[in-house]
């Protein structure tokens, strides 16, 4: 992370583009092919790495492989983390409609997968928000997302009407001028927005997690109708129009992070 220079006080967090299963993990699935593929289609946040793209000139810390290996977004005690309860932890044991996903991994094999990729990553993000809070003394981290447009089993708001975009806050580490600012551009562009809603929260490093309030966090979640064919999972045709629109957006974000 040496090497970066940052012009701009923000880091893209890409955290479920990948639909990628290692080859000696996917025999820790228990599910058929066409139904893991089934289920990547409805979890991963597909073509999020290209919607926030690396053009807009920003640095991004992107997730090499898929959530269902394990979940970069969770934190790694699952005494912390709310999800665990549903078999939705940093290892997932569940689908997204509740069906055993895999076998509880022995303590031995849940390190092995956390040291291969879940700490790499967070490495990476800390790194890279160090370097930026060292370089320009704050740091904006963008938590860059896609949901479905009808709610999966899992998922805490089974409510069909959901905003276009969800911004997601951290009483901590989201100061309030940049959650109505960043809620400002996306409406002006003709986006209707909802905060915390259906998804609430937003990533930042363990290290200054309630501790560094210049490492700022926004999470923003885009609803997958705009962009894609949810069941197929492919884009649709206005994908361009939508990656036009967030390419604004960013520009204008990055216009207020330095003030
Ligand atoms: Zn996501």
């Amino acid at each position: 992370m040496k090497s970066l220079n940052f012009t701009h006080p923000i880091i893209f967090h890409i955290p479920h583009a990948s639909r990628i299963i290692p080859i000696d993990v996917r025999p820790s699935l228990m599910l058929s092919d066409s139904e893991l593929n089934h289920e990547l289609t409805k979890m991963t946040d597909a073509y999020t790495d290209d919607l926030f793209a690396p053009d807009l000139n920003i640095p991004r810390v992107v997730f090499p492989i898929s959530r269902l290996v394990v979940d970069p977004e969770r934190f790694l005690d699952d005494d912390l983390e709310i999800m665990a309860a549903r078999g939705m932890g940093v290892i997932y044991s569940r689908t997204s409609d509740g069906m055993p996903l895999r076998l509880r991994p022995t303590v031995e094999a849940r390190e092995k997968l956390i040291d291969r990729y879940y700490r790499p990553h967070h490495q990476a993000l800390e790194a890279c928000a160090s370097t930026c809070l060292r370089q320009l003394g704050r740091c904006l981290l963008i938590d860059c997302h896609s949901f479905p447009s009808e709610p999966l089993p899992y998922e805490d708001d089974q409510d069909s009407h959901r905003p276009d975009i969800c911004i997601g806050t951290d009483d901590f580490h989201t100061p309030k001028w940049i959650e109505n600012e960043i809620i400002r551009i996306f409406n002006r562009l003709g986006f209707c927005t909802e905060v915390n809603r259906p998804f609430s929260g937003s990533i930042v490093p363990m290290k200054f997690y309630q501790i560094e309030p210049r490492v700022m966090s926004i999470m923003v979640e885009i609803n997958r109708k705009l962009y894609l064919e949810e069941k197929s999972g492919k884009k649709h045709g206005g994908f361009e129009a939508l990656k036009n629109k967030l390419g604004s957006a960013i520009s204008r974000i990055k216009v207020i992070a330095v003030q």
